[in-house]
C-alpha cells in the first residue's frame, strides 16, 4: 500500500479545526486532527507546504518511520505547530492501519487497559450558587468528575467562566482582554469549594483550573487551602517553562497537580515526571506529536507514578476525541480525559463511533479511529480568523490567559 494523496481541510463549524485527510491507491483513507486554536492556518500551511510532499508514495503502514522522518527530518525540532502537524499525519497513519486490519487503533495498542475511560466536565458559574447548580446538572447527565470555575466577584471577565456577549470587547482590538487580580482569586477559591462540597458532598472529583496565573508560592498557598476539599487535582497553577518551579509547590501542599496542556514533547516535562512534582500530565494527542509520541511519553510517566489526563477543550476535534480515547482506552497510565462540548454542526461534520455514557468514553468498535469528515458538509463553513483572549493584570500588564 502506498499513500496517493494528502490534503488539508479546513472548516469552521462554530469553531475551527484543520484535518489532514491521507489516502492510499488501496482506496482506504485516514483523517487526523491539526488544529492549534488561534494558530490554525500556520498549521495548515506548514502541512500543505512542507509536510505533504514527502508523504506521497511512500508506505502507510511505517508509522514510527514516518514520525522520525518528520521529526529529525525538519531539523527544527518541537514547538506547536510542528508537533501539531506530525500529530495529524500519526492519526491518520494509525487510522489507515486499523482500517486495513480491520480493527479498531486500541487494539493495535495492546488492547483496553479498561472499559472506559473517566471523563470530567466542566461547571462553569456567574456566582457559587449557580456554579453548584451546574454541578448538580451536570451530575444528572452521569458525570463522575467536574472542572468547577466561577466569576471572582470584582473580575470582570476571566477564564472559564461566562462571559457577556461583548464582555472585554474592545473595536480596535481583534481578540477579547479579560481581567486579572491573584489577590481577588487567591481569597475566592477556597471559598468556592467550601461551598460546593457543602452543597454536593464527596462522592464526585471535583477538579479546577488556575490557568497559569499564580507564582509558585502562590500556587502552594492555594493549594493548602483547598486540601480539605479533596480535589483530583489542582490544573496549569504555573505556568512550567521552568520545570523545577514545581518543586516549591511541592513542599508545600498535598493537592494533586496537573499541568501541560501546551505541552508538545515529553522534553516539556521529563523533569516534572521523573522528580515527580505533578501527578498528571495534561499533554494532548493533537498538540503532542499525535499517537506515537503520546505512548512514549505516558510509557515513560508510568514508573514514576505520573498519570495522564489529557487535555479535551472544545477546540480539539471530534478526530483528536476518537484519537485520544484509543490512547486512553489502552494506556495503562491514562486517568482522565477532559471532554469539552462541540456542537451540533460540529458532530455532523465529524461522523464518529466514539460516544458517552454514565461518565465515561468510549471509543468504540468501528475499525481505525472510528471518525470521519463530511467533506461536502465541511465545505459549507468557511474558517473565520479567531483569537485566544489576552488577559491583563489590574495596573494593565499583560498577563498569563
Ligand atoms: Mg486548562
Amino acid at each position: 500500500m502506498k499513500i496517493s494523496r494528502a490534503s488539508v481541510i479546513v472548516t469552521s463549524p462554530g469553531r475551527n479545526f484543520v484535518t489532514l485527510k491521507i489516502e492510499t491507491d488501496e482506496g482506504i483513507h485516514g483523517i487526523g486532527d491539526a488544529t492549534l486554536n488561534g494558530r490554525e492556518l500556520a498549521v495548515a500551511a506548514y502541512l500543505a507546504e512542507h509536510v505533504v510532499p514527502m508523504l506521497e508514495g511512500r508506505d502507510p503502514a511505517d508509522i514510527e518511520d514516518t514520525w522520525q522522518l518528520l521529526y529529525k527530518g525538519a531539523y527544527w525540532r518541537r514547538g506547536p505547530v510542528t508537533m501539531a502537524a506530525i500529530a495529524a499525519v500519526d492519526m491518520a497513519l494509525w487510522d489507515i492501519k486499523g482500517k486495513a486490519l480491520d480493527t479498531p487503533v486500541y487494539n493495535l495498542l495492546g488492547g483496553r487497559s479498561r472499559t472506559g475511560v473517566l471523563c470530567y466536565g466542566h461547571a462553569s458559574g456567574r456566582t457559587i450558587p449557580d456554579a453548584i447548580e451546574k454541578v448538580q446538572s451536570l451530575q444528572e447527565k452521569g458525570y463522575r468528575a467536574i472542572r468547577v470555575q466561577c466569576v471572582v466577584p470584582g473580575i470582570d471577565n476571566m477564564y472559564g467562566t461566562p462571559r457577556g456577549e461583548t464582555a472585554g470587547q474592545r473595536p480596535d482590538l481583534p481578540f477579547v482582554e479579560d481581567g486579572w487580580a491573584t489577590e481577588k482569586y487567591l481569597r475566592f477559591a477556597p471559598q468556592l469549594f467550601a461551598e460546593v462540597r457543602d452543597a454536593i458532598g464527596y462522592d464526585v472529583h471535583l477538579l479546577h483550573d488556575a490557568h497559569h496565573r499564580l507564582t509558585p508560592i502562590e500556587a502552594g498557598w492555594l493549594g493548602k487551602r483547598l486540601e480539605d476539599f479533596q480535589l483530583f487535582w489542582l490544573e496549569d497553577a504555573v505556568p512550567a517553562e521552568l520545570q523545577e518551579s514545581f518543586r516549591l509547590i511541592r513542599q508545600h501542599t498535598t493537592t494533586p497537580l496537573a499541568v501541560g496542556e501546551v505541552f508538545n514533547s515529553l522534553m516539556d516535562c521529563h523533569q516534572l515526571i521523573r522528580e515527580q512534582l505533578i501527578d498528571y500530565v495534561r499533554a494532548t494527542v493533537v498538540h503532542a506529536g499525535g499517537i506515537t509520541h503520546l505512548r512514549k511519553l505516558a510509557n515513560f510517566a508510568e514508573p514514576y507514578h505520573v498519570r495522564t489526563g489529557c487535555h479535551g477543550a472544545g477546540d480539539l476535534s471530534p478526530v483528536s476525541m476518537a484519537a485520544a480515547l484509543h490512547f486512553g482506552i489502552s494506556t495503562h497510565n491514562a486517568a482522565i480525559q477532559e471532554y469539552g462540548h462541540h456542537s451540533e454542526e460540529t458532530h455532523a461534520v465529524f461522523p464518529h463511533a466514539w460516544s458517552f455514557s454514565d461518565g465515561y468514553l468510549h471509543p468504540g468498535e468501528a475499525p481505525g479511529l472510528g471518525v470521519d469528515i463530511d467533506e461536502e458538509l465541511a465545505s459549507r463553513y468557511e474558517y473565520s480568523r479567531s483569537y485566544l483572549p489576552v488577559s491583563r493584570k489590574v495596573d494593565g500588564t499583560v498577563g498569563s490567559w
